[in-house]
């Protein structure tokens, strides 16, 4: 128990310093480890489980809805990164640059990629000649490199996972949808699998992707009530097919620039799940992409029949199709306990001789602290109702958060007392200007999270400048 009481103590709590919380429990959950260049973090396999486990979601989605899955290189060469303008303003001042093969400098930098717009435009323009050629669903599994300063675990990487989806069509209004309907891929990732509510909606110009026409974006509302962009789809007209000269054929003979579409989420979905679902005793994760949804623990192993029972359990919900381990190991139940808690395993079933003589077992619910006594024979029906009800838990107490956390304001002075006094997501109409886009940052802190799709009428004017207000827009800090 001394063990058990240690372990706990040495998670600073949420409540007195989120960020110190946040850095423990990655720490303490291993989920990653520091390497020799600062950014640049070891997945740890419990960390790579999970990301394995979101990314067979979507994996399987992108799939059934037609894409393709191809691999371009690491390297850009500079002449081609800086071929559409806003792109390479957006990412110049972060790419990593290889100029020396051994020790020869090369003729031409090469820059490790940021994101890959630029390379499949390349090869688009390669093999995309007629309509019939059109559309192409690709989506990229890769890391990509962006020279951050400030770099935290799964937050900001300068190398992290994601996928990139990079499709091209033959009309706008095709590439059009394409855009929204991989927005909703995500969000339904994020609601359904990760139990993250999300706010839909579209980024401002100010905010929105270098190169694009329109950013679409999911948004989630953290524990301490910062906002995490957790998923971008972008709209490109066909501003990189004209930069690119990637041309077809149409129906018509004529001769066309195809429109575009990439969209991406990362590793960074990672660290939405922590700071969503978190408590003081680690890690709280979703059932449905838990590496391990739940953990046998015998109690008082050496008593006769209960390592069988505790082996028997392991076979039986194992062959029902869960990802369930046990821990025989000589460390006592209390460790144990501790152990699973801190890494968010949803379950945990113990099994003990009374247990045992009463032809039962202990469910123990990460989420809530919950001890639910269930009979033998209904291990499996049982497992799978309460990993259902974590999951519908999780999600409806990050729906609470959210919609507690979210205020309306109709002057700057509402906006810059609610960030400065509670936080949270703030909603207020706004005029499209940028410059008061900007004035909203130096006053109160915020910047704008996105315009959601569910467009509210709060007021005629912008709270900025009082001319007329043409959107709402949901304000915020974010990670
Ligand atoms: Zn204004």
């Amino acid at each position: 128990m001394a063990q058990e009481k240690k372990q706990v103590e040495q998670i600073t709590s949420m409540e007195s310093d989120f960020a110190q919380w946040y850095t423990d429990v990655v720490k303490k959950a291993e989920l990653v480890d520091y390497s020799g260049v600062k950014g640049c973090f070891v997945l740890r396999p419990y960390a790579y489980a999970l990301w394995e486990n979101i990314q067979a979601v979507l994996d399987k989605k992108f799939k059934e809805l037609g894409h393709e899955n191809v691999y371009m290189p690491v390297l850009i060469p500079e002449s081609l990164l800086n071929k559409e303008k806003d792109h390479v303003e957006g990412f110049a001042p972060e790419v990593a640059w290889v100029t020396h093969g051994g020790s020869e400098p090369l003729q031409e930098r090469l820059c490790v990629r940021p994101t890959s717009e630029t390379l499949f435009c390349d090869h688009y323009a390669h093999v995309v000649h007629s309509w019939r050629d059109l559309p192409k669903l690709y989506n990229q599994w890769c890391s990509v490199l962006r020279w951050e300063k400030t770099t935290r675990p799964f937050l900001r990487h300068r190398e992290f996972l994601w996928q990139e989806g990079h499709t091209i069509h033959a009309t706008p209004e095709e590439a059009q949808a394409e855009t929204l309907r991989m927005l909703e891929v995500y969000a339904d990732l994020a609601e359904n699998y990760l139990a993250m509510p999300v706010i839909r909606g579209r980024k401002t110009d100010k905010e929105k992707f270098a190169g694009a026409e329109a950013t679409y974006t999911i948004e989630c509302m953290m524990h301490d009530r910062k906002a995490l962009q957790s998923g971008t789809s972008h709209y490109f007209g066909d501003g990189f097919a004209r930069a690119f000269e990637i041309l077809f054929t149409d129906k018509d003979n004529q001769l066309k620039n195809p429109f575009q579409t990439s969209w991406g989420l990362s590793t960074r979905i990672i660290g939405g799940i922590i700071m969503t679902h978190g408590d003081d005793s680690g890690l709280v994760l979703p059932p449905r992409i838990a590496p391990v949804q739940i953990v046998v623990i015998p109690v008082a192993a050496h008593k006769a029949g209960v390592s069988a029972a505790a082996d028997a359990l392991l076979s039986r919900l194992k062959a029902a199709g869960f990802r369930v381990k046990s821990d025989t190991s000589d460390q006592s139940p209390g460790w144990k306990f501790a152990e699973y808690e801190m890494k968010g395993v949803p379950l945990r079933l113990e099994i003990g001789p009374r247990d045992l003589e009463a032809g039962r077992c202990m469910m123990a619910r990460r989420d809530n602290g919950e001890k639910i006594s269930v009979a033998l024979d209904h291990v499996e029906t049982e497992a799978a109702r309460l990993l259902e009800e974590i999951h519908r838990g999780l999600f409806e107490k990050a729906r609470q958060n959210l919609s507690q956390n979210t205020f309306t304001a109709t002057t700057l002075e509402e906006v810059k007392a609610i960030a400065e006094g509670p936080g949270g997501f703030i909603k207020t109409m706004w005029c499209g200007d940028e410059a008061c886009e900007e004035k909203f940052k130096e006053a109160a802190g915020v910047t704008s999270r996105c315009m959601p799709f569910q467009q509210e009428n709060l007021g005629e004017t912008c709270p900025c400048c009082g001319k007329p207000a043409k959107h709402m827009v949901v304000w915020g800090v974010a990670y």
